[in-house]
């Protein structure tokens, strides 16, 4: 049943759905013209300052010990104060506006809470917001009174019918907008729709195991390594580029204010290309396989070591994710199998711990079975494994023909020499 041409489809809702229905986010482009682009200005800039009064008003309560002040009280003064006409906007543009910056403010607290209570990551307590800050956001929910319209359009209240760019199907018709403006001077709307099981595929045989490469962004159990694609490697070169010109401006010039922009409109494309990146490949590997597992590498654990940079760049916990929603969306199975695996210690094929090697070792042969081994693969077999799968170690074998002579005996152990006579025949090679 198609509820709308642009942008809406829904499937049939009659057969048996074994997944649990879940939230997704969908971003879409808009283009604002510059009458719709000032009306937005102005709503950021009125949810800014009711978010900022409503911080203060806790602010200055906390400050003078008086106990924490609740939404309902907060909203109830604030609308009394937004009877005088406030800073550009009308009573019913400053409701609206009002009651989402508070629901905003209180998740802000809540998490700030919670953070402190051990139940999710610390984080800071809500800081008032800027005119100058990088990304600027309004959120309409469904009382708000915006709607798509016959045409395509996304019409927002006092701002109009803003043209926008649909690039995928919303399964469902969402509740709530946010409309963003991100450092490149981009507008999109960003809504949160729930999606149910009409997308399940059908069942296919393989399962896979992935491991974070070191030289590339993913290396898989079945053997394939894969790299960054040109588009993205391309957009990351550009981005070096604009750095490094910035650093050659002078302080509080106006080239300087140019090359900024320049910046973050590279660090955009750079995050649009490896998001693109990792739709591509997730989706790939979720169509491909029954199940996946993944070594959980709890990104944030690793930001003191010297991995952290590579780790951060390549987006992993990004791709994770989509990983995750992507199964439960198509009806596959997703592991992630904790970081205490010793994955690159373990030999794939028989089993035997043989601790760990150093990162410069690559390719190594396994005392015990003779098994010589490419370091990702075997990781990718070992965390499939793990995770209970279904793979063969054949994929983290190297065909003795392609390992050069140096390379074994680089990876074999100084302490144990090889005697069998599979290792004794590579040695000649
Ligand atoms: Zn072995």
């Amino acid at each position: 049943m198609r509820i709308s041409g642009f942008g809406f489809q829904r499937g049939d809702m009659n057969h048996v759905c074994m997944v649990i229905a879940m939230q997704l986010r969908y971003g879409f482009r808009l283009y604002p013209n510059a009458g719709q682009r000032a009306a937005l200005a102005r709503a950021f800039g009125c949810a800014r300052v009711v978010f900022n009064d409503a911080l203060r008003v806790r602010e200055d309560a906390r400050a003078v010990g008086l106990p924490f002040v609740t939404a309902g009280e907060l909203s109830k003064r604030l609308t009394a104060s937004k009877k005088t006409p406030v800073r550009g906007m009308d009573d019913r543009g400053v409701s609206v506006i009002l009651q989402q910056s508070l629901r905003d403010l209180d998740i802000a607290y809540r998490n700030f809470f919670d953070g402190l209570k051990g139940k999710r990551p610390k984080m800071g307590p809500p800081r008032f917001k800027s005119r100058k800050d990088t990304r600027q956001a309004i959120r309409f929910t469904a009382n708000a009174g915006w709607k798509i319209t016959p045409a395509g359009k996304l019409r927002l209240p006092k701002v109009g019918d803003v043209p926008v760019k649909w690039s995928r199907m919303l399964p469902s018709i969402p509740s709530t907008v946010t409309v963003i403006k991100d450092s490149a001077g981009r507008y999109f709307a960003s809504f949160v729709v729930e999606t149910g099981c009409e997308e399940v595929l059908p069942p296919v045989t393989p399962e896979v195991g992935i491991d974070l490469g070191l030289g590339h962004f993913a290396v898989l159990s079945d053997g394939r390594k894969i790299d960054s694609p040109r588009f993205l490697r391309r957009a990351e070169k550009q981005l070096k580029k604009a750095q490094r010109s910035l650093s050659r401006k002078e302080k509080g010039s106006a080239n300087r204010d140019k090359a900024r922009l320049r910046v973050a409109r590279a660090h955009a494309t750079v995050a649009d290309a490896r998001r693109e990146f990792h739709h591509q490949l997730s989706t790939k590997l979720i169509r491909e396989n029954q199940a996946i597992a993944v070594e959980d590498l709890a990104v944030k654990g690793l930001a003191r070591t010297r991995l952290a940079k590579s780790v951060h760049d390549a987006g992993w916990s990004q791709f994770v994710t989509m990983l995750e929603y992507k199964a439960s969306r198509y009806g596959r199975t997703f592991v992630r199998i904790g970081r205490f695996e010793p994955t690159s210690q373990v030999c794939s094929a028989c089993g035997i711990k043989d601790g760990p090697k150093p990162l410069h070792v690559r390719v190594w042969m396994c005392q015990l079975c003779g098994t010589v081994l490419d370091r990702d693969i075997n990781a990718a077999v070992n965390v499939a494994k793990a995770a209970g799968l279904a793979v063969s170690a054949r994929g983290a074998q190297v065909r003795p023909v392609s390992v050069p002579a140096q390379r074994v005996e680089a990876g074999t152990h100084p302490k144990s020499r090889p005697t069998t006579a599979r290792q004794a025949g590579i040695a000649l090679l």
